[in-house]
């Protein structure tokens, strides 16, 4: 029996034969060609190509995976017409005399280096979009057009790698599970799985090797493991896991429906955090009351320049539209440390998380925070919008969004152009200081919203981002559960309601506390919230 490592990805225990199969090596060889223009002939004919089976995916794929994450493909053929991609390649060849298929290589190389070097987990998707354009173009360049080798009966699929496309094309009822060597958690491909919902772990190493092809085995995606061969003992303990854990989907699905309600009759909203589109499903799947934190910011993160008041209006109108009335809270821009936009490239900063960061860009540059807000308070006729604002410190702060807030509505009126009258405007309670003066800040705004994860970084001192700290990051260190309380007091006062929209909000060994303290809702991710609804109903 061998137990190999890896990162779970989704969860779900599955048992049966492995397969493996290792892409062919990528090794390109490098060659010097007289003839260029032959070379970057071959290029553009492989794009191509590229671009018309990428076409093909997103129509055959439309179905079953929808709009929205079918969308990867149309980004991936967009990326085949961008034009630095393309500039690239061709000034390799040219310059350099490379052939094609270097050429490619180096580019995705390249490209890859870039999206890695802003520092943010979820350019990370880029590279994946990168890296699975280059390699088509490769496959195609070679001659090997056809799809990956995949099995023919139920397996467990295992490789180095799988790009958003293979795990498109798999034939789903032969998929019990998959795990990769390499990969990454943010990565379109296993954003895919997980809306497949199939059990995944990627970062298994190099000792996936192929000697395993054929042989019987565990996927453990709540653990992150895979147990080659294993012996009796094993296999009946994970199938007792196993059984619990579909029991226990199978036990939380029947919530579906049911109210958030404690023992003593206390009702908790619970919402879903969503950071795009395409997470309204996941949230309404798991019958989320509504979304209690849209981060908006990703929007701005996967645009290759600042999103127009256009494309931000038709992404706000699909997530309004498709909660269908529920509660939609959508947080303003918060770029900044950890969440960088390429096109947006603030000068280096001793201490970022402390630095030009939200609220302050929206703030300071007036024009992109019109923009959004514009698009925002256009959609807000197609459902039940409400705003928050992030990293709020002061009163003035607030004073200023309102004439901000003023300012648009008022062109909106001159341009004859509907919006909701009833947007509820709220703040996020993100820092020491805004706790310090909530007293203030619930005169001037209709709801909070408290984000434990910020709180807790300024208010232990503690970088949220730094893994050598992790055990010193506790909200529920008793300084941040008296930050929370004392908001949600100062919210009650003044007769508006508080939420907690932070990591803490899905620790189920706090859900008593914060009903104690009287919070109004907790917004998890989408999968947390059933466990966190059932919590709810055994408390008092
Ligand atoms: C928070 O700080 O708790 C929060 C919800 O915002 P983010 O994690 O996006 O900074
Ligand atoms: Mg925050």
């Amino acid at each position: 029996m061998v137990t190999l490592k890896g990162t779970k990805v989704v969860a779900g225990i599955v048992i049966g034969r492995l397969f493996v199969y290792m892409h062919p090596d990528k090794h390109v060889s490098r060659a010097t060609v007289e003839d260029t223009d032959a070379q970057i002939r071959l290029f553009n004919d492989a794009r191509q190509k590229a671009i018309e089976q990428l076409e093909e995916i997103h129509e055959s794929s439309l179905p079953y995976l929808g709009e929205l994450n079918a969308s990867i493909f149309v980004a991936q053929e967009m990326l085949l017409e961008d034009k630095q991609y393309i500039d690239y390649v061709c000034k390799q060849i040219t310059e350099s005399k490379y052939n094609a298929a270097y050429a490619i290589a180096l580019a995705s190389d390249e490209f890859s280096r870039l999206f890695t070097s802003i520092e943010d987990k979820y350019m990370q998707s880029h590279v994946a979009d990168v890296r699975d354009v280059s390699e088509r173009l490769l496959r195609i360049l070679c001659g090997a057009e056809g799809e990956m080798i995949q099995p023919l009966e139920p397996c467990i699929f295992a490789s180095d790698d799988f790009s958003a496309g293979d795990i498109v094309g798999f034939k789903r009822e032969n998929i019990l599970g998959l795990a990769t060597m390499f990969g990454s958690q943010v990565s379109h491909a296993s954003i895919l799985a997980g809306t497949m919902g199939i059990p995944s772990i990627i970062g298994l190493g190099q000792e996936m090797l192929s000697i395993y092809d054929g042989r019987c085995a565990i996927l453990d995606g709540i653990k992150g493991e895979l147990i080659i061969d294993p012996d009796k003992r094993t296999l009946d303990r994970m199938k007792r896991k196993q059984k619990e854990y579909d029991e226990h989907q199978r036990m939380l699905l029947l919530l579906k429906g049911k109210n958030n309600i404690t023992k003593s009759g206390e009702y908790i909203n619970v919402y879903a955090n969503i950071g795009s589109a395409e997470g309204v499903e996941t949230a309404l799947l798991y019958d989320a009351g509504g979304i209690g934190l849209f981060r908006s910011e990703f929007i701005y993160i996967e645009s290759p320049t600042y999103p127009t008041e256009e494309e931000q209006f038709n992404i706000y109108k699909e997530v309004l539209e498709k909660m269908r009335g529920r509660k939609v809270i959508i947080r303003t821009l918060d770029l900044g440390t950890d969440k960088q936009a390429s096109y947006f490239r603030p000068e280096k900063e001793n201490n970022p998380a402390l630095g030009y960061r939200a609220i302050r860009i929206s703030l300071a540059q007036p024009g992109i925070f019109k923009t959004q807000l514009r698009a925002l308070y256009r959609a807000s006729v197609y459902g039940n919008l409400d705003i928050m604002f992030p990293l709020i410190i002061s009163v003035d702060e607030v004073k200023q969004i309102k004439e901000i807030i003023n300012e648009v509505t008022s062109e909106l009126d001159s341009e004859d152009i509907e919006y909701s009258k009833d947007i509820r405007i709220g703040i996020m309670i993100e820092t020491p200081a805004a706790v310090m003066i909530s007293e203030q800040l619930a005169a001037e705004v209709d709801f909070f919203s408290i984000g434990t994860n910020d709180l807790t970084q300024y208010t232990l001192a503690i970088d949220r981002q730094n893994p050598k700290l992790e055990s010193y990051f506790s909200e529920v260190h008793p300084a941040v559960m008296r930050m929370i309380e004392i908001t949600v007091d100062n919210a009650h006062k003044a007769g508006i309601p508080v939420d907690i929209c932070g990591e803490a909000a899905a620790d189920l060994n706090l859900t008593q506390a914060f009903i104690n303290m009287g919070i109004d809702a907790l917004s998890v991710s989408p999968n947390m919230v059933l466990p966190l609804r059932k919590k709810i109903r055994e408390c008092d």
